[in-house]
């Protein structure tokens, strides 16, 4: 089995991010390319033991530096607090917020691991945790977090489509207010044009023989 794949089972898939990368699985990618494999602090004891012996490499402790703990918990809004502001949800690593601007916001409990990153960015300090036996989440919390990313890489990429569409728009903007911009007077344009083809006419003229000159006149009244 590749060996990412056996470290990521052994991570507690809470997608907290404790462990300084966006979540379990790039955590085990790292580990896989030697990375410390004691920075997972949800893990605790438990998940540094499988992941000394899976990699016959002993740590002895958890890196305490990489954060607190997380229990088993979930988290609630308090409804009649929530204003709305939709940044709960830009902080969710798997996407169990929902709600729309300015109108309430919930927690989908079986798809929240009580990661604690929507708490810090809540400006009315409306989000709760509380305990929770229910582990559902962290059975699916990988497919939902690769699903979260994708889903903002394409608003992304959206963003930066439209963005350079505005560029572009004000690129042609700026060349069109040139171009009215250029003074030109068309009347005296079509007398200076005019000219040049009676002058042009005139050396035709001029270089035919006379009994040609006759026929020219005729043929350019
Ligand atoms: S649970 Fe958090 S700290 Fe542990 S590996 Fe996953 S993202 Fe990292
Ligand atoms: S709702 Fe909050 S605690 Fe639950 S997964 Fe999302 S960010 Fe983490
Ligand atoms: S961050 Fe707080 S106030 Fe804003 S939508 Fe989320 S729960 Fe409501």
């Amino acid at each position: 089995m590749e060996l990412i794949k056996v470290i990521h089972d052994e991570l507690p898939q809470i997608q907290c991010g404790r462990c300084d990368t966006p979540g379990c699985y790039q955590y085990a990618e790292a580990i896989a390319e030697g990375e410390v494999h004691n920075r997972c602090v949800p893990g605790g004891d438990k998940t540094l033991k499988n992941l000394n012996n899976l990699l016959n490499k002993n740590i002895e402790e958890i890196d305490l530096d990489y954060g607190p703990s997380v229990k088993n918990q979930t988290a609630i809004i308090n409804e009649e607090e929530c204003i709305g502001c939709k940044k709960c949800i830009t902080a969710c690593p798997v996407d169990a917020i929902c709600g729309s601007v300015n109108l309430m916001h919930n927690i989908i409990e079986d798809l929240c691991t009580g990661c604690e990153l929507c708490i810090e960015p809540c400006p009315v300090d409306c989000i709760e945790l509380v305990k929770s036996e229910n582990d559902q989440s962290r059975k699916n919390s990988q497919y939902y977090f690769n699903l979260t990313e994708e889903l903002r890489n394409q608003e992304t990429k959206k963003r930066k489509m439209d963005k350079s569409f505005i560029y572009n728009q004000n690129i042609g903007d700026e060349i069109n207010a040139r171009i009215d911009n250029r003074n030109i007077d068309t009347d005296e344009n079509i007398k200076i044009l005019q000219f040049k083809i009676l002058e042009n006419q005139l050396d035709q003229y001029h270089s035919l023989s006379k009994k040609d000159r006759t026929d020219f006149i005729k043929n350019n009244k």
